[in-house]
């Protein structure tokens, strides 16, 4: 670390909430939301009275959202000064932010599109391009191109946030974090882990390699005692490395983000490596880190100091209760490079009330999110289908290494072709991935209807596969058929 580094870490751990928290909080992520929570209504006599108390004693989930609304109110202030595509929306539909006083009244916002984002990034910078510390660009799956801003505070918070998680899986001083991601993701997230390692004084270490050996080895170098990163890549490698024990490198948490995890991969990978794999949910757009399950792994704690979640029925925008499905939308409660405002993310999830097993009181939870809207596609008589669900049922067999899926005609049928890298490939393992993906609800479906082919499974060599993440991992051919 040079002396301009080591100045700003210093700076950065100062302004840390993160390291306030107290080492035995049974709930670290809660306690810093609390921390941000407390420290925003001291500060202002706004909350304060929207509150009733001029002492907060213990805080509940009707003050919290209380300080949600307030922050969304401040954000909203924020844009109509600097954001023009908010500042232009607000004006022309006069929306004021002192007019947002309950959940409910969120409604009264109209919800912002992806493709509003993606068609001109810049509306939605708060600051000008030359002031971000970073940009990054997604790509996405449909070619939109999206660039995304974060100011060096937005940064500081993201690390904030990110460290108060680390906490919550279990790491102190004296563990290492080994980072795994392949080099194809839309921008490096190991920037953001290593940061936070840093400040709390974690050791770490970075590897994109599919090489195996390489792998082991610069996690033996750091003593890595938690891993992070892309769970297909993680499965791939640990796959690759069947014959080795992994249970004796010691890891005492695999930690998936950027893609979903299936149930099937989570068992295969918690066999392996003999400890738990805790999920994690984020969008670029948000600087990734959003929600992280608890040891309960029963749903996702969100980031609720950073952003108000709402779940709505996609068809008509209403709210809907916990425990119902719908679409996540998003809205950044302290955003100052790109500023969102009732972003709808696509991802379909539910939400779950405090409190929870883990000790959080007041902290809402999220299903884990299944299938992103933009990357179903339909077979049969309209059955949504997308790449969490066949992993459910690919990934039943520790032989299998990794997969694609072609969706074809048949004649007036949809197939599915499942090209499947494997250990061991045999007859015996085509019939048990064929009944496992016949028995998918939505593929048993429409072979009933006789829509939808029996599936067929074709092994390939293994390592041939080009890796995919997630999203490319079901390729349609039907064309205009769809
Ligand atoms: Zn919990």
């Amino acid at each position: 670390m040079g002396a301009k580094e080591y100045m700003m870490s210093l700076i950065v751990r100062r302004r840390l909430l993160s390291n306030k928290v107290p080492a035995d909080h049974p709930a670290p992520l809660e306690g810093w939301i609390e921390l941000k929570a407390r420290k925003t209504f001291m500060k202002n006599r706004e909350l304060r009275e929207d509150i009733g108390r001029s002492d907060l004693g213990t805080l509940t989930r009707a003050d919290f959202e209380k300080y949600q609304l307030f922050r969304v109110r401040e954000q909203m202030r924020y844009a109509m000064e600097n954001v023009p595509f908010y500042r232009d929306r607000f004006k022309a539909l006069g929306i004021r932010p002192e007019d947002i006083r309950t959940y409910d009244d969120l409604l009264k916002i109209p919800l912002t599109e992806p493709g509003d984002l993606a068609e001109n990034s810049m509306l939605f910078y708060g600051v000008s391009a030359t002031k971000m510390a970073r940009e990054f660009t997604t790509t996405g799956t449909t070619g939109h191109r999206k660039s995304i801003g974060f100011t060096a505070s937005d940064l500081i918070s993201k690390i904030d946030i990110i460290s108060s998680a680390l906490k919550g899986v279990g790491m102190s001083k004296g563990d290492s974090l080994h980072i795994m991601f392949p080099l194809v993701t839309a921008w490096d997230p190991s920037l953001l882990m290593v940061g936070a390692c840093g400040i709390l004084g974690y050791g770490s270490s970075v590897c994109a390699e599919t090489d195996t050996e390489k792998q082991l080895q610069v996690m033996r170098d750091s003593h890595a005692t938690f891993i992070i990163g892309l769970p297909s890549f993680i499965y791939r490698v640990t796959a690759l490395m069947k014959d080795k024990d992994l249970r004796s490198m010691g890891i005492r948490k695999i930690i998936s983000t950027s893609e979903p995890l299936s149930e099937s991969m989570r068992a295969l990978l918690e066999d392996a490596w003999g400890c738990k794999v805790i999920d994690v949910w984020g969008m670029t757009e948000f600087g990734l880190a959003c929600a992280i399950e608890c040891d309960c792994q029963n749903g996702l704690h969100t980031d609720e100091a950073n952003m108000i979640m709402e779940i709505i029925d996609p068809e008509t925008g209403r709210h809907l209760p916990p425990g119902e499905k719908g679409e996540l939308v998003i809205t950044s409660l302290n955003a100052q490079g790109t500023v969102l405002i009732r972003y709808r993310t696509r991802d379909i999830t539910a939400f779950i009330d405090p409190p929870c097993d883990c000790g959080a009181m007041f902290n809402r939870k999220i299903l884990k999110p299944g299938g992103r809207m933009d990357l179903q596609f339909k077979i049969g008589m309209g059955h949504k289908v997308y790449p969490l669900l066949f992993d459910e049922a690919v990934f039943v067999d520790p032989r299998v290494l990794d997969y694609q899926v072609e969706i074809s005609k048949d004649g007036y049928r949809d197939l599915l072709t499942f090209r499947v890298e494997a250990s061991e490939p045999s007859e015996e393992l085509v019939s048990k991935l064929v009944d496992s993906v016949s028995k998918v609800m939505e593929v048993a479906d429409g072979i009933s209807e006789d829509l939808v082919s029996t599936p067929k499974v074709e092994f390939v060599e293994p390592g041939s596969m080009e890796y995919a993440v997630k999203a490319k991992k079901i390729r349609d051919l039907r064309g205009s058929f769809d």
